[in-house]
């Protein structure tokens, strides 16, 4: 009887998958027969981060015959109009925004954006504020605030630098043990941060024009990264583009914590928060206990045209 083994998919590549057992190195898998997953169309029915059962065949390959069901994944639309998604990953511990309060700036509408997206996926999400050495007092300041802000919505937050080596230790402290998506706009320093804590390390986040990659959507393959023992990143283009779900407009107010926590004391059950007497969030924005940035980019994402995350892909 050949032996049955367990392993996290690292690549896949048409019909072959890399698939990494814990204690061993990675065996070459195909597919067992046919295989499909109710629920999702799907283009792959597997995808880095889907945790499979194998068998050893005599030729030293495996095939999987097992996928533990996936905790979450992230998905992009194969085209604008097309029913079908590609799963580009699976089972993410967390999602990390990369963020700088200069060069370049991200706005908190960006920043909320993600988070939402990340709400939506059902997975974890923590913000990096890089940068930290080339700040000027008043954006420290600003700084403070925000990062204090985050954290008391449910967000952890790190204010980091790769340059001075700031906070790396934290960084590899939330990373580690983990399977990790690592967004944020071009130039926050994603792999810079990176570069310093997995020295050789040699990810395409950041290496890759961004005009290249809105051409090549379809067929870029994402990848994980092994950092370090049981530690992962998605290593993928695609990465800089982690807003990705269609969200109706009416959930929306599901993807904010500290709106969800108020709105128990709405009067009504169904409150979207901005136009309804009794409204507890409405209140609670006015006392201060709701970031008002927060509660306007809520307003603004509602207004949009358009739910779709898609839209958000970082220029
Ligand atoms: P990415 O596009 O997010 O991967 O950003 P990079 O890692 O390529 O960094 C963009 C630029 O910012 C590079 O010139 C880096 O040297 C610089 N950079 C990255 N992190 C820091 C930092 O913490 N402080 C300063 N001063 N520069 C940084
Ligand atoms: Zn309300």
């Amino acid at each position: 009887m050949p032996s049955e083994n367990k392993g996290i998919v690292i690549k896949s590549t048409g019909s072959w998958y890399q698939v990494k057992p814990d204690n061993s190195d990675t065996v070459a898998c195909k597919l067992k027969g046919k295989f499909r997953i109710k629920g999702i169309k799907t283009t792959n029915p597997i995808a880095v981060g889907d945790r499979v059962e194998f068998q050893m065949q005599d030729d030293g390959t495996g095939v999987i015959n097992k996928i533990v069901p996936r905790k979450n994944y992230i998905i992009r639309k194969s085209t604008k109009l097309s029913k079908q998604a590609h799963i580009m990953a699976a089972n993410i511990d967390e999602a990390i925004l990369v963020a700088t309060l200069a060069m370049p700036r991200t706005s908190t509408g960006f920043i909320d954006r993600f988070l939402v997206s990340a709400e939506a996926y059902h997975i974890p999400a923590k913000i990096i504020f890089n940068k930290n050495d080339i700040y000027s007092e008043e954006e420290k300041n600003q700084l403070e605030q925000l990062s204090s802000m985050y954290d008391k919505v449910g967000y952890p937050t790190l204010v980091t630098s790769a340059k001075t080596a700031e906070n790396l230790d934290q960084i590899k402290a939330l990373l580690d043990g983990k399977l990790s998506v690592i967004s944020g706009h071009s130039g926050v320093g994603k792999s810079a941060l990176l570069n310093v804590l997995v020295p050789g390390l040699n990810l395409r986040i950041g290496d890759i024009s961004e005009v290249h990659l809105k051409g090549k959507h379809t067929t870029t393959f994402a990848e994980l990264h092994q950092i370090w023992d049981n530690t992962y990143v998605v290593d993928t283009p695609g990465i800089k583009e982690f807003g990705l779900v269609d969200i109706e407009k009416d959930e929306l107010r599901l993807y904010f914590p500290e709106m969800m926590r108020t709105s128990v004391n709405c009067k009504f059950y169904n409150c979207t928060h901005v136009h309804e007497p009794g409204c507890a969030v409405r209140v609670a924005v006015e006392a201060g206990e709701i970031a008002s940035s927060r509660y306007e980019n809520y307003l603004n994402m509602l207004k949009g045209d358009e739910m779709n995350l898609n839209q958000w892909e970082l220029k």
